[in-house]
């Protein structure tokens, strides 16, 4: 037989997997959050060769349940708090399903008119909604990583007369070496973005912050004086909104200040922070973005309930972007190219997923409103967190809390800084194996920090009680009891 399976399949088995969500969503707690599938585990526990003939979905659906699930971590569940905690979301889980059934591939305006429209229409919600002005121009990627490697191909562009477009770069005498600065709290993606641009990781720049972990504008000017004297060429500089070790905001005004006046791209990685600007009371969040930055990156797959993978990429002057990017064969020219939007100028992929769907209906599913007050009851439980750790004794918060991330560790008097950092190690460890909630960690000056992050739509203020209680039981227990002081 050949053609797809048929609609009753479609229909009996696609009702048995709703259900399945549906159940999945209201009781996540059932899985350990963390899977403690060993190594090679669920790939043993699969044939290893593909079947030759076709299989049942009923069997293909029974040991999605028991053998996959085993192997999941569960991003879904209120009590993931590691990394940034994300979430997808009914309305986004819905988009996904009938953006899979349409396919689409959203490289020309013609291979789907309303992909295209959709895309630029729910950016430009999103760039109301973050209170930025006019004059910006949207586009979904699916990561930052990639949204900041474009915006960065785009800063190079920004200097037509270096013609790496044509030319590229390996084996000039002529180029001068090109700089990216960054603060030394910014994410790898922008020292990914600058290996795969062939910029080469000692371009570079880290950047010291001060105690909050934010960029010092004094020292980037000082890094780009420094760089002009040695005859380098500042290309971009990174701010970030939301740094991934600690929420810390860099100082957005004050560096564009400095950009503008060295004529230096500024992009702003906002991946997971910029999100909250849409609260109003969080709106200087994006201070200084408006006036001086030429690109910026919000994730609404972070914190904004939109199922993986959805980054919005913000450029002033698109048509740098274009100019990097562009490049159209004859089997891909089309009569209204002049005058419309084709997404694939803008970016290395052809194919692209048909994100504008989920956005859309996660914005109207939710109305901004709705939005808001989950972001503020987000924001709310990590403050009443960040209280409870500094009102018990042993505790300390390691970074102020902008955000919804809390940075904490257990330190009590009388142990010196190796061991605490060994016993915080140790309660993570506890936590996470319990299989009730998963954190994370960072070194923060060299110490070794907790982060728990909120992000979850299901994360409710008792999730977070209940990590906190089971962070304190593991500081007490055994395996983490005080040496004889
Ligand atoms: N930028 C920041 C500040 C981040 O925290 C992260 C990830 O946590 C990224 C960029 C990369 O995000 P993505 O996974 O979408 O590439």
């Amino acid at each position: 037989m050949t053609g797809d399976l048929s609609r009753h399949d479609l229909l009996s088995q696609g009702r048995a997997v709703l259900d399945w969500i549906a159940e999945y969503l209201e009781h996540p707690e059932r899985y350990p959050v963390l899977s403690d599938m060993k190594p090679g585990e669920v790939r043993d526990s699969l044939p290893s060769m593909p079947p030759d003939r076709a299989e049942p979905l009923e069997e293909i659906l029974e040991d999605f349940r028991e053998k996959i699930l085993p192997g999941i971590t569960h991003w879904n569940h209120p009590s993931f708090f590691a990394y940034f905690a994300t979430s997808s979301s009914v309305p986004g889980i819905l988009a996904e399903m009938l953006s899979a059934t349409l396919d689409v591939k959203a490289m020309l305006w013609r291979t789907s008119p309303a992909a295209t429209e959709l895309e630029q229409l729910v950016t430009d919600w999103l760039r109301q909604m973050l209170g930025l002005g006019d004059g910006w121009f949207g586009m979904t990627t699916d990561t930052a990583s990639m949204s900041s490697m474009l915006a960065l191909a785009a800063a190079r562009e920004a200097r037509p007369e270096l013609a790496i477009r044509e030319r590229g770069m390996a084996g000039r005498t002529d180029l001068p070496r090109l700089r990216v600065y960054a603060s030394e709290h910014a994410h790898s993606s922008i020292d990914k973005a600058a290996l795969a641009l062939g910029l080469g990781l000692d371009n570079v720049v880290h950047i010291a912050a001060d105690d909050e972990f934010r960029m010092r504008p004094d020292a980037l000017g000082a890094a780009i004086a420094a760089d002009r004297q040695r005859g380098y060429l500042p290309m971009a500089c990174v701010a970030t909104v939301g740094t991934t070790s600690t929420s810390s905001i860099d100082p957005v005004p004050a560096i564009a200040e400095i950009c503008r006046g060295e004529s230096v791209w500024l992009h702003v990685d906002g991946a997971y922070g910029g999100v909250l600007a849409i609260v109003p009371e969080n709106r200087y969040l994006l201070d200084g973005v408006d006036a001086g930055a030429d690109s910026l990156v919000v994730n609404p797959h972070k914190w904004l309930f939109t199922p993986f993978d959805c980054s919005v990429l913000y450029v002033r002057r698109p048509e740098i972007l274009k100019r990097a990017f562009s490049l159209v064969p004859e089997y891909l020219v089309t009569r209204e190219q002049d005058s419309v939007v084709n997404y694939m100028d803008y970016g290395v992929q052809l194919g692209r997923r048909f994100r504008a769907l989920k956005l859309w209906m996660v914005i109207r599913a939710f109305g901004v409103e709705g939005l808001i007050e989950r972001l503020r009851e987000h924001r709310s439980i990590a403050q009443a967190l960040a209280g409870w750790i500094e009102g018990a004794p042993d505790w300390e918060l390691a970074a102020p809390v902008p955000f919804s991330l809390v940075c904490f560790r257990y330190a009590p008097r009388g142990l010196s800084a190796a061991e605490q950092d060994r016993r915080n190690e140790q309660i993570m460890h506890e936590v996470n194996a319990s299989g009730g909630m998963f954190i994370s960690h960072t070194k923060l000056s060299g110490r070794f920090t907790l982060r728990l992050s909120i992000g979850n739509i299901r994360t409710e203020e008792g999730h977070v009680a209940a990590a906190w209680n089971r962070l304190q039981a593991a500081a007490k227990s055994a395996a983490v009891t005080r040496p004889a002081e």
